[in-house]
């Protein structure tokens, strides 16, 4: 096997751009849809996929092109996670795409029609964003609480550590693909043959397989099994509020990057307070005597906690009163929206002796 320095004519220590450039060059020239040599190019072409990759390099530097299972590429810093690492927004969406600069180089691999590779193979390795709904009582809203939730998830393979291979067993070269991750197809044509590329479906595109595959994952680096994931539900939150919590999707295969999860939350009606952003709104019934004469009254409050409400003489009903500082606490930010109470007078309907008396006399007086 000749030396990848050798097929792209630099030295072992040129730079990524020297390598970017050598294989340009080469690739144009053996470019089999242009005429050239189609065996070169691949030659080329698997040079430099693993040249351009710091971590392949580095590996085929000391080791060759034998994968070991120990700091072999499925141990890549993909699955790298943040846990616990909150991320609020409101209105967020749902777009998982992390834009890479460093695949801006593979946009001239794209020019010659076998599409972005190495983003692919990213991609197919990658878990799964997860979206889940949670449903909080408004009483949630008032201070920032860490929830619990228990899904049936794709984690990570504790075996292999996501490895996909049996502990201390070797990961090996595909013998497919040879190592290319992608196998070559002839379509014939009117016009011709056609060769595309495609990812090789031995390996799915990762160019090495384990020798013995794990026991547990039967290779593929993760498990379903019961997941239970810490939320942090900040104070003020409100429904349709998305919380982001990074790693906590689905674990990728093979130890690729997992998705993240997306928590929209929904918050539930009260059978008392209605909320308008963070202001609450109560209403408190009182009689026509106490709206009259006045008076003072409980009203409840969301915290729990009883406020004594001072109802001024000659009060009409439907007046509202605002208690400030009794709403819902504003989300990220300092001190609470205000509690509204609005006063319904009501009618009594069933009356005793004394009251039906009461009120005959307060309606000869004109009231
Ligand atoms: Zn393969
Ligand atoms: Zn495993």
């Amino acid at each position: 096997m000749r030396d990848y320095y050798q097929i792209l004519g630099i030295q072992k220590n040129a730079t990524q751009d020297d390598i970017k450039k050598a294989y340009r060059k080469l690739a144009h020239q053996y470019h089999p849809d242009k005429g050239g040599d189609e065996n070169k190019f691949k030659e080329v072409s698997e040079a430099y996929r693993v040249l351009s990759d710091a971590e392949k390099r580095s590996q085929y530097d000391q080791f060759g092109r034998v994968f070991s299972a120990q700091g072999g590429p499925a141990s890549g810093g993909e699955g790298e996670q943040t846990p616990g690492g909150w991320d609020f927004g409101f209105g967020q969406g749902f777009d998982s795409s992390d834009f890479d600069a460093s695949n801006l180089g593979d946009i001239f691999e794209e020019m010659f029609g076998f599409g972005n590779r190495s983003a692919k193979k990213k991609d197919l390795k990658k878990g799964q964003d997860i979206e889940i709904e949670i449903e909080v009582p408004l009483e949630a809203t008032l201070s920032g609480k860490e929830e619990e939730i228990s899904l049936n998830n794709q984690i990570l393979c504790s075996r292999c550590q996501g490895k996909g291979a049996e502990p201390g067993t070797p990961i090996n070269e595909c013998f497919s693909c040879r190592g290319t991750g992608e196998v070559q197809q002839i379509h014939k044509t009117f016009f011709g043959a056609v060769t595309r590329y495609t990812i090789c479906p031995e390996c799915g595109g990762e160019g090495y397989r384990p020798n013995k595959p794990c026991n547990v994952c039967k290779g593929e680096g993760r498990v379903k099994s019961e997941d239970n994931i810490k939320i942090f539900i900040p104070a003020g939150v409100d429904t349709n509020q998305v919380i982001k919590v990074d790693g906590k999707g689905e674990a990728g295969r093979k130890g690729g990057k997992s998705g993240d999860l997306y928590a929209r939350i929904f918050v539930k009606k009260h059978p008392i307070f209605s909320r308008k952003g963070d202001d609450l709104f109560v209403s408190r019934e009182i009689y026509f005597s106490q709206a009259a004469l006045g008076d003072e009254v409980e009203v409840p409050t969301l915290d729990k906690t009883k406020i004594l409400l001072n109802i001024p003489q000659g009060t009409e009903s439907g007046k509202v009163l605002r208690i400030s500082g009794k709403g819902i606490p504003h989300f990220q930010g300092y001190g609470r929206g205000n509690m509204y109470v609005e006063l319904i007078i009501k009618t009594p309907q069933k009356l005793n002796k004394k009251q039906k008396e009461l009120l005959e006399s307060l309606k000869s007086e004109g009231l």
